[in-house]
């Protein structure tokens, strides 16, 4: 078995470490007999891994006793919904940054919901930048400030946050993790698993406690942001396996330095693969340099009657899921905090040879 360098945006790499320690423990879990998807998740062997789960997260983003960490389940699509749902209680409205397609996903759902005022958008330029703090146009009597600071089709993130007195809601999907945040500055925070926590199937919520008491007795039970903090995120049953891996994932990074020391590897990724598309004439990233991601990287070749041949041969080399998102085309590494330097110099080796042969 040979494993290849995988660029896919989520699900997306894991940890090797994790794998086989997953792997390990897949038969019989620390003695148990079973593994953990065979497991009760009312038994004190999974209680125990929710624990673990809760307090290495706390540690790593140090979070405060004023948030609630919640295992929610549905996909950051649904917090979309379940966002206004819980929030928006006693309000008119909520404020949304538009960015680039999840932000603009969520102001969808969100319309369902309230008035959504839109306080600023990079539509007009294409989301390759990030509309100027300075002229938001936002209305302090909202229920929150929605935003997503890391948009992982377009490849444009930030990391100021907005002057508000409004909870600041932030959707870190494709971040979390892989940079130093204050979560004090945030009301709530999501992020789905798949790309810097673990497999697919949990969403990661922390959600300031004040805010817990907007959520209506009216909403669906396992929808409550109240009654999910109130039950431990256990109303029903929660999806076990991905909290476990993401467990080992929390275990895995504290074991790396925790995120200070992941933060300085992601730059140096990241700087890298930046520097040689901006050296070549035969690559371009169209992203205002001052917001480019460093978790996703899109690029284009000059030549785009070549890309099918670029993810062919990519492909072969050992490079897999390079291709762009389906509505924009064009390519795009996702490189979050498993995928090693070696993976990112092996890509950078690749197109610089696809370069000299095509270009
Ligand atoms: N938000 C962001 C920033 C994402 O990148 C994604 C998925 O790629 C989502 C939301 C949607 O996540 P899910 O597929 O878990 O609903």
């Amino acid at each position: 078995m040979s494993r290849v360098y995988n660029f896919c945006s989520g699900p997306a790499a894991l940890p090797e470490a994790v794998l086989k320690k997953a792997q390990s423990e897949m038969l019989d879990w620390h003695g148990a007999g079973v593994s953990v998807m065979e497991m009760s998740h009312r038994s004190d062997e999974f209680m125990s891994i929710l624990a673990s789960a809760k307090a290495r997260l706390s540690r790593l983003l140090n979070v405060s006793d004023d948030y609630e960490i919640l295992f929610v389940q549905g996909g950051a699509s649904t917090l979309f919904s379940q966002i206004p749902a819980n929030l928006v209680n006693g309000f008119d409205s909520a404020c949304y940054l538009d960015t680039g397609a999840w932000s603009s996903k969520a102001i969808k759902e969100a319309k369902r919901y309230t008035k959504v005022n839109v306080v600023g958008s990079s539509k007009e330029q294409n989301y390759s930048t990030v509309p100027d703090f300075s002229s938001l146009n936002l209305d302090e009597s909202a229920a929150y400030l929605h935003l997503c600071p890391n948009e992982t089709i377009g490849g444009v993130e930030f990391s100021d946050l907005p002057e508000t007195q409004l909870p600041i809601v932030a959707d870190l999907s494709s971040t979390i993790l892989s940079r130093k945040i204050d979560v004090s500055k945030y009301g709530m925070i999501y992020a789905g698993a798949q790309k810097n926590v673990g497999p697919a199937g949990v969403v990661i919520c922390i959600v300031r406690k004040d805010l817990l008491a907007r959520s209506s007795d009216d909403l669906p039970s396992v929808w409550s942001f109240a009654n999910l903090a109130a039950n431990d995120s256990m109303i029903n049953t929660p999806p076990t396996f991905a909290i476990y891996l993401a467990d080992l994932v929390f275990e895995w990074l504290e074991a790396q330095g925790g995120v200070e020391a992941i933060e300085e590897i992601n730059i140096r990724k990241a700087k890298a693969l930046y520097d040689f598309i901006d050296s070549s004439a035969f690559y371009s990233n169209p992203v205002d340099p001052a917001f480019r991601s460093r978790m996703n990287v899109p690029f284009i070749l000059a030549d785009d009657s070549l890309d099918a041949l670029f993810i062919r041969e990519s492909e072969e080399a050992g490079l897999r899921t390079l291709a762009g998102h389906r509505s924009v085309g064009g390519m795009r590494a996702s490189i979050y905090n498993a995928m090693p330097m070696e993976g990112v110099v092996a890509l950078i080796d690749f197109m610089r040879d696809f370069e000299e042969r095509h270009g």
